[in-house]
């Protein structure tokens, strides 16, 4: 088995060939700092609009380095945060709605981009289940489905299938019934981003590589190169953040790891079923996400460690031996037949959680320093919504995106060390203790068990 090596996607598809790093000091119209989705499709979406620009993208490994590149693959319509606190915002419960409309309209808007640009990412829009595998997963899920229907949320957009209805699309053992939604695909997110970097670089955007920003400050990002002098400096780097001077409470780098079988046998997907790309998860506290690879694996995700004290990073993607066996019995119980594939790599990396566990695209025209990230987990359509709105937000072009609630949201910052460490070690103990139990089928007081790490750790619901 691989362990680590960046991600299976990257190994794959097989790394790229590095670009040329930052040579001295420069100037540019935008400095974008991190190539991963957000950075790229920003750049992408400000080239189209005005080629004229001088665009710098600033990345300090490679493009797709970072969770672009290591994630499970979901184009999800999900929304990355609270929507009562997103209501907070002027535009209210509406504005929420005109959120999630445009998130499940990007779903489309990513399909399209790769079809005109000849991206092969092995897009495939299957939509979403969410499976319940115990009574007390499964009375989740009919609350999940009231409160939806409350915010007016129809049959299009998700519904309840029973056991014998979600056993016609996937057979998952002990599921007791799921939600679904069809605004989802699935996809390689390396060939995404390595698609997108290419694209973005042969419309004139200039992408350095291997160019660490050490501190940013308005209408400068300086890196051991020298400086970058932009009109506007926007910081797209989600998990990484807290290694930026100031930035150290500003997103937690939250962990996620993933396996992945070798191929399945015909005989295994004849059991398992699965064959319209959807992708799937549970709905246990410490949840699992899962896809049907093109070429016929099972690409299985969930936390393993979530979090290392000082907001530490993981070592291109390597995985305790621990994580690797957690998500292998996660695998095996779900689905049986997938036994035979063995686990041929393991991997993880880290996205961006804010306190409040809402994403944010921000730009202050005062300072010319902006940015978007804190999609804690669903970022990889989010990204493409946020790099449009920052690109109309650069360009001061007022648009349906730049009114949206996410637009200038301010979470507040992280609590130092160690109690950052000690709550998060302590919801995920707290959300597996419950997970547990509820799998032995004792619910009423795991709620509790979860509500409590619900409430220390601010996670909306
Ligand atoms: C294992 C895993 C599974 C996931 N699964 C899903 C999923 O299925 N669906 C979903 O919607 N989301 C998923 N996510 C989250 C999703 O991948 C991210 O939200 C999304 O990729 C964020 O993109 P980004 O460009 O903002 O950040 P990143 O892709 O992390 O890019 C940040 C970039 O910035 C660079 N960088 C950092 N610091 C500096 C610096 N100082 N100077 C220069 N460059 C710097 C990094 O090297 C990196 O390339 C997952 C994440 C992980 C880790």
């Amino acid at each position: 088995m691989r362990n680590g090596e960046v991600s299976y996607w990257w190994q794959a598809r097989g790394l790229p060939p590095r670009r040329p790093a930052l040579p001295g000091g420069a100037e540019a119209d935008v400095c974008i700092v991190g190539a991963g989705y957000t950075g790229l499709w920003t750049a992408y979406y400000l080239s189209r609009a005005d080629p004229g620009l001088r665009i710098i993208v600033l990345e300090a490994a490679f493009a797709g380095f970072g969770a672009s590149g290591r994630n499970g693959g979901w184009v999800t319509a999900a929304l990355p945060g609270s929507r009562a606190r997103y209501a907070r915002h002027p535009g209210g419960a509406d504005g929420v709605r005109e959120l999630e409309r445009n998130l499940r309209d990007t779903v489309d808007e990513v399909a399209r981009v790769c079809a005109a640009e000849g991206i092969d990412a092995g897009l495939a829009k299957g939509g979403t289940l969410t499976v319940a595998t115990s009574a007390a997963q499964d009375a989740r899920l009919r609350r999940r489905l009231e409160h939806e229907r409350s915010w007016g949320d129809d049959a299009q957009v998700v519904r309840y299938l029973n056991r014998d209805e979600l056993a016609g699309r996937v057979r998952v053992a002990g599921a007791v019934g799921a939600l679904y939604s069809p605004h989802c695909a699935r996809l390689q997110p390396a060939s995404l981003v390595a698609g997108l970097a290419e694209v973005v670089a042969r419309s004139g955007v200039l992408l350095y590589e291997g160019t660490p920003v050490t501190g940013i400050s308005a209408r400068r990002a300086r890196t051991p190169a020298g400086e970058v002098r932009a009109r506007h400096v926007l910081r797209c780097t989600e998990g990484f953040t807290a290694a930026i001077p100031g930035q150290r409470r500003t997103l937690l780098p939250m962990n996620s790891a993933m396996v992945i079988t070798g191929p399945l046998g015909e005989e295994a997907w004849k059991s398992i079923g699965w064959e319209s790309a959807e992708t799937i998860g549970d709905e246990a506290h410490a949840y699992m996400y899962a896809q049907r690879t093109p070429d016929g694996r099972i690409a299985l995700g969930g936390r393993g460690v979530p979090y290392r004290f000082g907001s530490g990073l993981d070592v291109d993607g390597g995985v305790p031996p621990s994580t690797v066996a957690q998500l292998g019995r996660i695998l095996r119980r779900m689905f049986p037949a997938a036994v035979e594939g063995g686990i041929g790599h393991a991997w993880c990396g880290v996205l961006g959680v804010p306190r409040d566990w809402c994403a944010a695209v921000t730009l202050d025209p005062r300072t010319g320093l902006g940015g978007a990230g804190g999609y804690s987990g669903h970022g990889v359509a989010a990204a493409n919504l946020a790099g449009r709105t920052l690109a109309d937000l650069v360009r001061g072009v007022p648009s349906p995106l730049t009114t949206l609630p996410w637009v200038g949201h301010r979470s507040p910052r992280w609590e130092p060390e160690p109690a950052r460490w000690a709550g998060v070690r302590g919801l995920y103990a707290l959300y597996r203790t419950a997970d547990r139990l509820e799998s032995a089928g004792r619910s009423p007081r795991t709620s509790v068990l979860a509500r409590a790490g619900d409430l220390i750790s601010g996670i909306p619901h």
